[in-house]
């Protein structure tokens, strides 16, 4: 007797090739099925999957911008260790007088130059006349004369400053001024060439002790709250300003590390450096730029006072 069950072997394996091939089809074209019924958005399900990491890149991230004031000084070496071993772009805003100071003073100068990590910027030679601010400020030529002897001497490569104690802000984004007195030095910086940034927040510390007055747990509170409630000049964007010397303390150099760390592991957020901050012009001040004010000012300050004045460490009451 015949049936289908004695068919020959050949033929039966031509079935299970032919059963394969199908399956092998089926499976196959399945998945970029899939794909192109999402990329046409005919399936609201497949569309929301295919579009989330697009969606995601795009997002641009917080910018923090984390600056130190006052070097080449004590505790500057602290943070550049740290810098460097958390790989992270920070700004130091110099004081052109520290860095022809005590012989610890250059070699520390010698080290911010050549680290790749950093970016050098502008916080006036004398720093105000060692914190005579107002006498300072009510001098406008005089202090731009000051704070282009930071750049000749320095040679910094880029127009940005900070104002040793005022919280100003001149970019093109951002006017600002925190004490009227000090209006017309400001205009007078900006006109010179100077970019001049401000801060959204400052890392206080104990004048006396020059102890930081918060942990690092507490300033990246604040920060995840400025940034969170649009209260800094610009949305997405926080200046911090911290001083090189109170980290020669080895305790707040810690806390100066874990703030590092939190702020790293949020992934909302990168570090930037004062030349990325948005309506800095990145122009450098120029050799005849210099000239233009220095002839104009150097009368004011006699020079014999900077370099009597040049062993001198400033501590920053404020700025
Ligand atoms: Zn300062």
């Amino acid at each position: 007797m015949s049936t289908n069950h004695d068919e020959p072997p050949a033929a039966k394996y031509y079935h299970y090739l032919c059963l394969l091939t199908f399956v092998v089809f089926v499976s196959c074209d399945s998945t970029p099925k899939t794909i192109v019924e999402s990329t046409t958005g005919t399936s609201k399900t497949d569309t929301a999957v295919a579009t989330a990491p697009a969606a995601e890149k795009k997002k641009p991230k917080k910018k923090i911008y984390l600056t130190f004031d006052d070097g080449p000084n004590k505790g500057t070496d602290n943070v550049l260790n740290i810098v460097k071993e958390e790989n992270i772009p920070v700004t130091f805003f110099l004081v052109g007088a520290h860095a022809f100071g005590s012989k610890a003073q250059q070699v520390t100068w010698d080290s911010l130059q050549a680290s790749k990590l950093v970016e050098l910027c502008n916080h006036s030679f004398t720093h105000a006349w060692y914190n005579s601010y107002n006498k300072f400020y009510s001098l406008p030529d005089s202090v731009v004369s000051d704070f282009h002897k930071t750049t000749n001497r320095l040679q910094l490569k880029n127009g940005i400053g900070r104002t040793p104690g005022r919280n100003i802000w001149r970019v093109d984004s951002i006017q600002f001024t925190d004490n009227a007195k000090t209006k017309a030095a400001a205009d007078s910086l900006y006109n010179a060439g100077y970019d001049m940034l401000g801060w959204d927040l400052e890392w206080h510390f104990n004048p006396k002790t020059m102890r930081a007055i918060k942990s690092g747990d507490d300033l990246a509170n604040q920060i995840d709250s400025l940034l969170l409630k649009n209260k800094t000049k610009q949305p997405g964007n926080l200046v911090l300003l911290a001083h090189d010397q109170v980290y020669k303390n080895a305790e707040d150099s810690l806390q100066l590390h874990q703030l590092i760390r939190r702020l790293k592991a949020n992934s909302e957020y990168e570090f930037a450096v004062a030349s990325n901050y948005p309506g800095v012009k990145k122009k450098s001040i120029t050799d005849s730029m210099l000239r233009r004010n220095m002839s104009k000012s150097d009368s004011l300050r006699k020079n014999n006072t900077i370099n009597k004045d040049t062993n001198r460490v400033v501590k920053p009451a404020i700025g």
